[in-house]
This record gives C-alpha cells, structure tokens and sequence, in this order.
C-alpha cells in the first residue's frame, strides 16, 4: 500500500527550472478558484464544521514550514514580526498589522489587511478565513515552540475590511 503523504518544502519543485516563463506567480484567482472547490467538495463529503477543522489543520502544518523554511527563527521577537510582515508582502499573502503584542501573556490582536483568501469575496455572515488562523497558529507556534490558537474575529466575508484574529498560546 502506498504510504501516506508527507509534506517536504521541497516538493514545492524547483520553479526557476520548471517555470522558466512564468515563475513563482499565478493569480490570486486561481489560488481562490483551488480553495473554494476545495471548500465545496471537502463539505460534501464531511460537512462545513470538519472542513473548517481541515482548513486549520492545514493551515497550521503551512504556517509551519513557512515559518521554517523562510523566516529566522533566532531573531528576537520585535525582529522577528517585522521579518514576518516582509515576507507576507513579498509572498503576497497579505499585509500584517499587530494591533495589541502581550509577549508576557502571549496574548496578541492582528489584523491582515488584502488578506489573498477573502479580502473583496462578497457577504457570507461569517469568518471564512480558517485557512488563515490555522497559518497564523503555525506560525506563532514554530516560532515560540508552544501551541497557539488564532481565531478569526473580523473577515471581509462579515463586512470587515480588513481580517482580524486574536492570537493566544493554548494552556500547557
Ligand atoms: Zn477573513
């Protein structure tokens, strides 16, 4: 039997060799055009609270490795957000704003704005960003080396223009 999947940042390819013409670019469509049928056929088959839970799961395993394979972890933390705001600007992700930083209780208030999953997608009534406070966790996670939870309190799919998480580390 095959054995299960593991992500390796490797297996992201070598896009200078098999994109000579168009690179490390695509459309922010097309990104939204994978999540949203991904979205769509996931809740089909396990309903929307599982694929919420799926999203984060995700989201976590890639806030992760970015954090990993891109960032500097040894920076000191005031260092370290500003390396992560770059970064979240060069990749195009979104532009990373801390509105309350607790280092003490680990307790943070952030906002993306131009977030590349909902920034301008029309009304939902919720926070569609579970993707996101999966990365965000991962992120804070990799880098503090505990458990941290991201929840989604603002999202343009509820009239917000801009997204806003709250950002806290689990209890131990
Ligand atoms: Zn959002």
């Amino acid at each position: 039997m095959a054995q299960p999947y593991r992500f390796n940042w490797n297996d992201l390819g070598d896009l200078t060799e098999g994109r000579p013409h168009l690179g490390n670019s695509t459309s922010v469509q097309s990104y939204r055009l994978m999540q949203f049928t991904f979205k769509q056929v996931l809740c089909e088959r396990f309903g929307r609270e599982q694929t919420a839970e799926l999203f984060r799961a995700a989201g976590l395993l890639a806030g992760r490795e970015f954090c990993r394979n891109l960032l500097d972890t040894g920076l000191p933390p005031m260092d370290f957000i500003a390396a992560l705001q770059q970064r979240l600007i060069d990749e195009g992700i979104g532009i990373l704003r801390f509105e309350q930083t607790d280092l003490e209780r680990l307790h943070f208030v952030l906002t993306v704005d131009e977030d590349l999953d909902c920034s301008g997608l029309p009304l939902m009534g919720e926070t569609v960003c579970d993707y996101d406070e999966g990365f965000i966790a991962g992120v804070f996670e990799q880098y503090l080396g505990r458990p941290f939870e991201a929840v989604e309190i603002d999202c343009w799919a509820t009239g917000g223009r801009t997204c806003r998480f709250e950002v806290r580390a689990m209890p131990l």
